[in-house]
């Protein structure tokens, strides 16, 4: 309990010094005020002038490019795979420099699935990640418009798509049966992740769950100009996950180097159709 209270003391000091940095490099910079009280406008400037971020101070943490985003949610998820979790920031003080403005390092697009919370089980705090969440991880135009408005707007420079173990959506995709109203929906957009699984022989729902994985990280950028555009100007990368819902570990099964690459605007228009 008391190397509890001392983490507690040595985290609020930690925030503290933290707050007065900032306060002080914004009070000699109107541009960095100006990028503090408007969300939508460049977080650069704020990623650039601030401090490089660290396992132990996520909170604070806004990381700048998509490895260091990948490397802090990875570290959250050693840490929640050891039952090390971080203090969390949760004061009236923190509250309120979140109501100026969001600068979440990556977009996590993973399962509604009740036992796949992302902000958990990457060791997260509110502010951190910008979560879209469907069963089996699909996407639809609502999804797409959730991303791009991160993506664009917010200027998250990763996309981690996150499937798990045993996925109810994925499972009813290697089947047959009719599943009926917009559940269809979901299986559908499975189907050619189970189609792909089924040439590679092992257990057919966790091949399907690592290929629907894969399948969503190479066909983003076809839906999406915005999110293409940005891959191409090199201010985005989408990487891929699985989440074992006995072990709580996140193995990476599309990594940094296979981020896919900018797709033409007539790829787009094809696949658009999906949606
Ligand atoms: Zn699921």
């Amino acid at each position: 309990m008391s190397s509890l209270k001392n983490n507690l003391t040595k985290y609020r000091i930690l925030t503290l010094v933290f707050a007065l940095a900032i306060s002080s490099l914004m009070m000699g910079c109107n541009k960095a005020t100006g990028t503090a009280s408007a969300p939508t406008t460049d977080n650069k400037t704020a990623t650039n002038t601030s401090p490089t971020s660290t396992a132990s101070s996520h909170s604070e943490a806004i990381p700048g490019d998509p490895k260091s985003s990948l490397d802090t949610l990875l570290q959250g998820n050693d840490r929640y795979v050891n039952g090390s979790l971080q203090a969390r920031d949760l004061s009236k003080t923190k509250l309120e420099e979140l109501a100026k403005g969001q600068h979440p390092h990556t977009i996590i697009v993973t399962c509604s699935d009740s036992r796949v919370s992302p902000e958990l089980l990457f060791d997260q705090s509110q502010g951190d990640i910008f979560v879209i969440r469907t069963a089996g991880n699909v996407l639809d135009k609502a999804a797409m418009g959730s991303i791009e408005y991160a993506a664009e707007h917010l200027h998250s420079p990763l996309i981690m798509v996150v499937g798990h173990e045993k996925c109810g959506a994925v499972t009813a995709a290697t089947k047959d049966d009719p599943v009926g109203g917009s559940i269809q929906y979901v299986v559908n957009e499975i189907k050619p992740a189970v189609t792909r699984a089924k040439g590679l022989g092992g257990d057919l729902v966790a091949k399907s769950v690592d290929e629907n994985v894969k399948l969503v990280v190479e066909t983003l950028p076809g839906r999406s100009q915005i999110v293409s555009h940005l891959i191409k100007e090199n201010k985005l990368k989408i990487v891929g996950g699985t989440y074992s819902l006995s072990s709580g570990k996140v193995n990476v099964v599309s990594n940094l180097e296979q981020s896919p690459s900018a797709v033409e605007t007539k790829t787009e228009s094809k696949t658009e159709k999906k949606g």
